[in-house]
């Protein structure tokens, strides 16, 4: 099987497939409906101890998970809503499961018919915990992320939610295949952040791999084979040990400076956005962070984060980092990230609606908050402010009146914090790209954000692997914006960074060197990597080399004449 390569790697183990884990209950006459009360009443107590056990398990401070399960347990042990199949029992003599599964239906139906996405999402929770009763009553298994699996796994699915991976036993996974997904969808996202190899839209996956399939991943081509013979087993086992050598020497140089063989020193900085990102980041094993992203403080919660909650986390990082940058980005909420408590307007377009900083503006208490927040962090390392999403010169000025209340309020109450913090912006719309000359007169610095920029340059979504085929780094309308951000951030002064997934593109690296990059930031596992490809570059050289394979027309012709040209270089 082929699909998209998400993130880097080999990986080889043993299926867990999931399925869509409703199933549908037989339906019988029962003749003590007594006893059968009695049995749902057993099945909610393991399903709640379970809940409880759960919540015990989680880390200190993982408030998201927390509230998700709190909202499971409290629809476990919600009496009015199995009131309704329980009090069927005496006059219909049917099986609980049956009516747990009838009412379930109809109270998900309810929800589903409205506009409201916090009743669409109740709707699901209450679906997986009622999927759960019945499974228990049935004395089947639980959900496949529950289970402690023994030995390596690989995870195949249709697709990923958050909900899902909260759960998964993450040191037994060696691989993530899903049939949904582009190159920067969720999965990829947090497969990176795992370092676990990700494979994504692989048609037919879920119905061709079964659980126990032995699978080979070679997630650098995109390959998968499922229970393939000892020789290509054996051959596999041989590159992989290769690989994973290189890697362990990767990491070893990932705290060296990058340097290019002309003298250009790049630093490279890690993408991060989780509370484990934030436990586990080294400040040794990169030159800092360059990328934040502070949504999932916003996430899976009743309300909004508070100041002091926002401070001790971009505090925590700011230390951590022990003077090397970190660049906080402002909340990007809206097109596929959707905050109940945020009321939001259901939009027929939410990728070109109300999102990010267009939120932000209009929520100014919300993103004062967030300001003040950043900004009393700032009093402890080298904390920077960028903002997502920027389409024009009124918005940046208005984002920046707002660091200046920000700063004012602050100044009032003699709280501490850097009075020239750097203020900078993402360069993720063609608009900021268009107009980058202009907004480089006013930003300290670009991160350019091409997970973005390449969707709304090529009008393919991110995460549509119907049109990935048009999502492509190398379509030459993409590299001529990077290439005008790259001009016009110099002729300004400023610096200029990538923080997309295609600052890890290994073949694009020689083009961001050649452009004068100063700032790549990625997922932690692949910062040596990527220190140790820059190293073998030679900037000068690769500006003339740029200019010739830049005459292709086509994305091939350029994505070919920039891999030879790696390849010349590294190995
Ligand atoms: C981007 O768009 O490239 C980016 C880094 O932001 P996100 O992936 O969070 O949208
Ligand atoms: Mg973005």
């Amino acid at each position: 099987m082929q699909g998209i390569v998400g993130s880097i790697g080999y990986g080889c183990g043993n299926a867990v497939v999931k399925r869509d884990r409703n199933i549908t209950p037989p339906k019988y006459t029962i003749s003590d409906p007594d006893a059968e009360q009695r049995r749902f009443r057993e099945a909610q107590k393991t399903c709640d101890l379970r809940m409880t056990a759960l919540i015990e398990k989680l880390d200190d401070g993982n408030d998201q998970a927390l509230d998700i399960f709190n909202a499971l347990q409290s629809i476990i042990n919600d009496d009015a809503f199995f009131g309704m199949a329980l009090s069927r029992l005496k006059p219909e003599m049917i099986n609980i499961e049956h009516l747990i599964y009838d009412e379930c239906n109809k109270i998900v139906a309810q929800f589903d018919a409205t506009d409201d996405t916090y009743l669409k999402e109740r709707a699901v929770d209450i679906e997986n915990v009622c999927n759960d009763i019945i499974r228990t009553l049935m004395g089947l298994g639980q959900d496949f992320t529950e289970v402690d699996h023994e030995g390596d796994i690989i995870i195949v699915a249709d697709d990923l939610s958050p909900a899902d991976t909260l759960n998964m036993k993450k040191s037994a996974i060696r691989g993530f295949i899903t049939e949904k997904g582009g190159a920067t969808s969720h999965t990829v996202i947090l497969a990176k952040a795992l370092s676990i190899p990700a494979i994504v839209g692989v048609k037919g996956a879920v119905s061709l791999i079964s659980d126990g399939d032995f699978i080979l991943m070679d997630a650098f081509n995109g390959t998968i084979k499922v229970n393939p013979g000892i020789s290509e087993i054996q051959q596999f086992e041989t590159i992989s040990k290769i690989y994973g050598e290189k890697q362990q020497q990767y990491l070893e140089d990932a705290n060296k400076n990058a340097i290019t063989k002309d003298g250009f020193s790049i630093d490279v900085n890690i993408n991060t956005g989780d509370l484990d990102g934030i436990k586990n980041f080294n400040a040794d094993l990169c030159d800092g962070v360059g990328l934040l992203r502070t949504e999932f403080l916003y996430l899976s919660r009743k309300s909004y984060p508070d100041e002091e909650l926002q401070y001790k986390v971009y505090k925590e990082l700011a230390v951590k980092a022990k003077g090397k940058e970190v660049i906080v980005r402002t909340l990007d909420i809206g097109g596929d990230k959707q905050i109940d408590y945020m009321d939001l307007p259901k939009e027929e377009n939410p990728f070109l609606g109300f999102r990010a900083i267009r939120i932000c503006l209009e929520r100014r208490d919300v993103f004062k908050t967030q300001l003040r927040a950043i900004l009393r962090a700032s009093a402890h390392g080298n904390v920077k402010i960028m903002f997502p999403m920027i389409v024009n010169l009124e918005e940046l000025r208005l984002a920046k009146i707002c660091v200046e209340e920000a700063k004012q309020s602050l100044r009032k109450e003699q709280k501490k914090f850097n009075e020239n913090i750097p203020v900078g912006i993402m360069i993720e719309t063609p608009a900021a790209a268009l107009m980058s000359d202009v907004l480089a007169e006013e930003s300290d610095f670009f991160s350019i954000g091409s997970n973005d920029l390449i969707q709304y340059i090529t009008a393919s979504d991110r995460m549509n692997e119907r049109v990935h085929y048009l999502y492509d780094s190398c379509n030459l309308s993409v590299l001529r914006a990077i290439r005008t951000v790259a001009l016009n951030a110099e002729a300004s002064g400023i610096q200029w960074g990538i923080c997309g997934e295609v600052a890890s593109e290994e073949s694009l690296i020689p083009l961001w060197v050649a452009f004068g990059v100063s700032e790549l930031s990625v997922a932690p596992f692949l910062v040596g990597r990527i220190k140790h490809i820059i190293r073998s570059l030679n900037k000068a050289e690769l500006q003339k080399k740029v200019e010739n394979i830049l005459k292709g027309k086509l994305a091939e012709e350029i994505r070919q004449g920039l891999t030879e040209l790696l390849e010349g270089n590294f190995n």
